[in-house]
């Protein structure tokens, strides 16, 4: 018997990616949405403390045990900026080229091109439980000013891996489960709920 799980977003990609490893510890995702879940604040400066506040609020309303993901590109010559603000670093309404051009731009005088991806997941068995599970990944590699391949998303095409002389965009969405932040992320959350 699959127990029900609800997932505190409603991204496609991330429903399918998530519950074809969660079923295979029992749990039957679905995404907030389906329970009429408005989408949470996220007004911190961690990671962690964002998906912490998304995965209660998924709970709260639904009754149900829920997970959460944060996730952003950390630059190190930026002190790990753009981080939790990835999404939205050039400001609203929300655009990758945007985004990206900003990032080229702030790290145009620094030498150290250096920087990771990273996601954290949260899982609470109810809204108010102690003990959440959390598990995180971290992809590392390096911002280019040409952008290179078609695939991915965000600043897939900007992100160099130097080992594989790819860039994200340049991986098959297998090549990149298999390889990054959220992959990692959520390979470890499997493990813990094992
Ligand atoms: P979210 O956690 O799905 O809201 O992602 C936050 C933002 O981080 C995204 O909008 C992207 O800008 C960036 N990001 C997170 N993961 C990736 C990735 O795998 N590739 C490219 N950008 C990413």
């Amino acid at each position: 018997m699959l127990r029900t799980l609800v997932l505190a977003s409603n991204n496609a990609g991330k429903l399918k990616e998530f519950g074809q490893l969660l079923s295979r510890v029992g749990f039957d995702v679905h995404p907030q949405g389906e329970f009429n879940v408005p989408e949470a604040d996220e007004p911190y400066f961690a990671f962690v403390e964002n998906a912490l506040t998304k995965a209660r609020h998924a709970a709260r309303l639904t009754g149900k045990p829920a997970l959460a993901d944060d996730s952003g590109v950390c630059v190190n010559a930026l002190q790990g900026s753009p981080g939790v603000l990835s999404a939205r670093y050039a400001g609203e309404p929300k655009s990758d080229a945007e985004n990206n051009r900003k990032l080229i731009a702030d790290l145009a005088k620094h030498n150290d091109k250096s920087a990771y991806y990273y996601c954290v997941l949260v899982f609470v068995r109810h809204a108010d439980d102690p003990q959440p599970v959390i598990a995180d990944g971290s992809w590392h590699g390096e911002i280019i000013a040409e952008p290179r391949g078609e695939g991915g998303f965000g600043y897939d095409a900007h992100f160099l891996l130097p080992d594989l002389g790819k860039t994200a965009a340049e991986l098959t969405s297998l090549e990149k489960n298999t390889l990054s932040h959220r992959g990692q992320a959520l390979r470890t959350l499997v493990e813990k709920l094992r």
